[in-house]
C-alpha cells in the first residue's frame, strides 16, 4: 500500500470493503457529508484507524446544495449570535489562507440601502461588528461604504430609485461539493478506509454498548459487519430516522428546512459584486459562480423525500420576486438556467418554532456507550463540528489521543497553489492547453493538475472540452472516475462537476459522452452504462416536472 494514497476508484473500493469485513476500526462514521468526512480526517490525522460509509455519494444531502458561501453568517448578528460568528469567521480565514485556497475564495458583497440615515448606522455599526469579529490578521479586506454614485459604477442593475447607497464586505466561496470529496480523498491519503453506496442498516450492540455496525453494499445487497470501538453517526437530515431505526433516544431532533437556488447567465445582472438583501424571513444573496449567478435562498418547513428535495415553480417565484425588488432590468422566468434544493439540519427541542429562529449551531450527542452523533451547524464550521464530535468519541476509547491537527493540515491540492497560480503560462505551455483551461484547472484541482492531465499525454482527445459550452475538460471526467470516487453519470454531472444547474439541458447532451468515458474504469457493461444515464435523466426529467408550471406561468413579476 502507497504511503499517501488519496485515490477514490473501482479498485480502492473492492480493496476499502475487504478492509470493512477483516478490521476492527477505533472509528466507524455514518455519512459522508461535509461533517461526516470532516469527521474521518480529524480522527485519521490523530492516528486513529478510521472507516466512513456514505449511503449515496459524497455531499449527496445537503452538502452539495448550499448557498456555497464560507461565511461568518452576517444575519446572525441579528440574533446576538456572536460565538457562532466569530468562529466561523475564524473558519473562513483558515480555509482562505492555509486550507483550502485553491477551492475556497474571496467573494464580494453589495448590502444596498434603502433609507438614507437610521439604516446606514445600524448596518454600518453591524459591517464594523462584523470585521472586528474576525480580528486584525485578516486574509480578507475590510467593508466600506459606498454612494449611489459609486454603486452606479460597480452594479449598473440594481434601481438607483430605490437603492440610496451601500456597504461593500467580503466573504468566501466554495464549491461544497468539490470541496467534500477533495476532504474524503484527503482521510483517505491519511489511511481512513472510505467507500461509497455503502448504507448502515444497523448497530452491532454487546449488551447496551454499540461495537460496530451492519452495513449494505447497495452496488450488490451484500451485508457487511464492520467492528468498531467508536460509531459516530453525522447523517444530518437523516438523524431522526437513523436515531429511531437504531433503537436510541437522541437528545435533540433536526429539523428540515427546505432552501432553494435559481441559476442565471452573467448577463441577466450587471454588477461586478455580489449582493445581499433583507428579505422579511431572512436574506437573499446574489452570488457570482463563474460566468453565472446563484441566487436564494427560501426557507420553508419541509416534511417530504429526504433524497430527493426539489424546487419548486413558488420557490422560483419567491426567489425572482425578492430579487427584483432591486434589479433593473428585472429578472425573468424565462432567463433561469439550472435550480437546487437542499434540507437545512436544523437541531431543535421545540417543534413549534418558526424554523427560521432556530439555532445554527451543532449539538453533539452521545445516547449509547461506543455510539456519537452529531448535527447542525453550518458548512463553514464543519472542521471545529469534526473535532468536537472525535473527542467525544475520544472518551469511549479511554485512550491518549493526540490532539487534533487539523487547524494546520491542508487538503490535498493546497499546497503549492499560489506559486501554480503565478506560473499560468508556462504550464499552459507545459501542457498543451490554453491559459484559460489551466485557470479552470488550478481553482478545482489545486497542485492535483498534473495528475489530471496524466493521461492526457497519450490522448490529446482529453484536452479538448466535453462540449463546446462548457469549459470542463474530458480529461477531468475521467479524473472523476479514477480518482475522486465518481461512481454513475449523475455524480459527475451533480457534483464532480456542477454541469447539472449550470448547463441549459441540465447536462442532458453530454450524459452520454461523460458514460462513455467513466464507463471502462467502472468495468461497466453496456447495460449498465445505459441505465446511469437513465437514471440521470430520469432525475431531471423529475425536477422540470416540477418547474413546468413556473416556466409556463406569465411572470406575476411587472
Ligand atoms: C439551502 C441551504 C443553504 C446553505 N448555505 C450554507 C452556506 O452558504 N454556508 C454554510 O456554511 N452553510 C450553509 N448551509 C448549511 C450546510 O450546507 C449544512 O449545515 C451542511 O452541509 C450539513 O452537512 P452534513 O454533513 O451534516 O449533512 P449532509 O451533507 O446531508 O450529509 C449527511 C450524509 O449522510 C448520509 N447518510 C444518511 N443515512 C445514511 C446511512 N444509513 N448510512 C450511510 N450514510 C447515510 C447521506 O447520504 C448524506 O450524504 C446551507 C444549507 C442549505 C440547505
Amino acid at each position: 500500500m502507497l504511503l499517501s494514497n488519496s485515490s477514490l476508484n473501482n479498485q480502492q473500493r473492492q480493496e476499502a470493503l475487504a478492509e470493512l469485513e477483516s478490521c476492527e476500526f477505533d472509528v466507524l462514521v455514518i455519512g459522508g457529508g461535509i461533517n461526516g468526512v470532516g469527521i474521518a480526517l480529524d480522527a485519521a490525522s490523530r492516528g486513529l484507524k478510521v472507516a466512513l460509509v456514505e449511503a449515496a455519494d459524497f455531499a449527496s444531502g445537503t452538502s452539495s446544495k448550499s448557498s456555497k458561501l464560507i461565511h461568518g453568517g452576517l444575519r446572525y448578528l441579528e440574533q446576538y449570535d456572536f460565538k457562532l460568528v466569530r468562529e466561523a469567521l475564524n473558519e473562513r480565514e483558515l480555509m482562505v489562507s492555509t486550507l483550502s485556497p485553491h477551492l475556497v475564495k474571496p467573494v464580494s458583497f453589495l448590502y444596498p440601502l434603502q433609507e438614507k440615515l437610521k439604516e446606514r448606522t445600524y448596518v454600518g455599526a453591524g459591517m464594523a461588528l462584523y470585521d472586528a469579529l474576525r480580528g486584525f490578521k485578516r486574509a480578507l479586506p475590510w467593508h466600506k461604504h459606498l454612494t449611489q454614485k459609486k454603486i452606479s459604477e460597480i452594479a449598473p442593475s440594481l434601481r438607483l430609485d430605490v437603492v440610496t447607497g451601500g456597504y461593500q464586505y467580503f466573504d468566501a466561496q466554495v464549491d461544497d461539493a468539490r470541496h467534500t470529496m477533495t476532504i474524503a480523498r484527503t482521510a483517505a491519503k491519511y489511511g481512513a478506509v472510505i467507500t461509497t453506496r455503502i448504507r448502515c442498516e444497523e448497530l452491532i450492540k454487546n449488551g447496551k454498548a454499540v461495537v460496530g455496525a451492519k452495513v449494505k453494499d447497495l452496488e450488490n445487497d451484500e451485508i457487511i459487519e464492520v467492528r468498531a470501538k467508536t460509531t459516530i453517526m453525522a447523517a444530518g437530515v437523516w438523524t431522526d430516522p437513523l436515531h429511531e431505526k437504531f433503537g436510541l433516544k437522541g437528545g435533540y431532533g433536526v429539523r428540515m428546512s427546505k432552501g432553494a437556488h435559481i441559476v442565471v447567465p452573467g448577463d441577466a445582472i450587471k454588477s461586478q459584486t455580489g449582493v445581499i438583501l433583507k428579505t422579511d424571513v431572512s436574506v437573499l444573496f446574489i452570488i457570482p459562480w463563474g460566468d453565472k449567478w446563484i441566487v436564494g435562498t427560501t426557507d420553508t418547513d419541509y416534511d417530504q423525500s429526504r433524497e430527493e428535495p426539489l424546487a419548486t415553480a413558488e420557490d422560483v417565484t419567491y426567489i425572482i420576486n425578492q430579487a427584483n425588488r432591486v434589479l433593473e432590468p428585472k429578472l425573468r422566468r424565462d432567463q433561469v438556467i439550472g435550480v437546487f434544493a437542499g434540507l437545512r439540519p436544523l437541531v431543535s427541542t421545540d417543534p413549534d418554532s418558526p424554523t427560521t429562529k432556530l439555532s445554527r449551531e451543532h449539538v453533539v450527542d452521545s445516547p449509547a456507550k461506543g455510539f456519537v452523533s452529531i448535527a447542525g451547524g453550518k458548512y463553514t464550521t464543519y472542521r471545529v463540528m469534526a473535532e468536537d464530535a472525535v473527542n467525544e468519541a475520544i472518551n469511549h476509547l479511554r485512550r491518549l489521543v493526540p490532539d487534533s491537527e487539523t487547524e494546520t493540515l491542508a487538503i490535498i491540492g493546497a499546497e503549492g497553489y499560489s506559486v501554480l497560480m503565478n506560473q499560468i503560462p508556462r504550464l499552459a505551455n507545459s501542457f498543451g492547453v490554453s491559459e484559460k483551461t489551466v485557470e479552470h484547472l488550478l481553482n478545482r484541482y489545486g497542485s492535483l493538475i498534473d495528475e489530471v492531465l496524466a493521461p492526457a499525454a497519450d490522448n490529446k482527445e482529453l484536452l479538448k472540452p466535453i462540449s463546446k459550452d462548457l469549459d470542463y475538460i474530458a480529461a477531468e471526467i475521467v479524473y472523476a472516475a479514477t480518482h475522486e470516487g465518481a461512481r454513475s453519470v449523475d455524480d459527475v454531472l451533480s457534483r464532480r462537476t456542477r454541469i447539472a444547474f449550470e448547463a441549459k439541458d441540465q447536462g442532458l447532451g453530454v450524459a452520454e459522452k461523460v458514460a462513455d468515458l467513466i464507463a471502462p474504469y467502472l468495468a461497466w457493461k453496456k447495460t449498465q452504462k445505459n441505465a446511469s444515464i437513465k437514471e440521470y435523466e430520469q432525475r431531471v426529467e423529475r425536477q422540470n416536472q416540477i418547474l413546468i408550471a413556473a416556466k409556463g406561468t406569465k411572470s406575476k413579476v411587472s
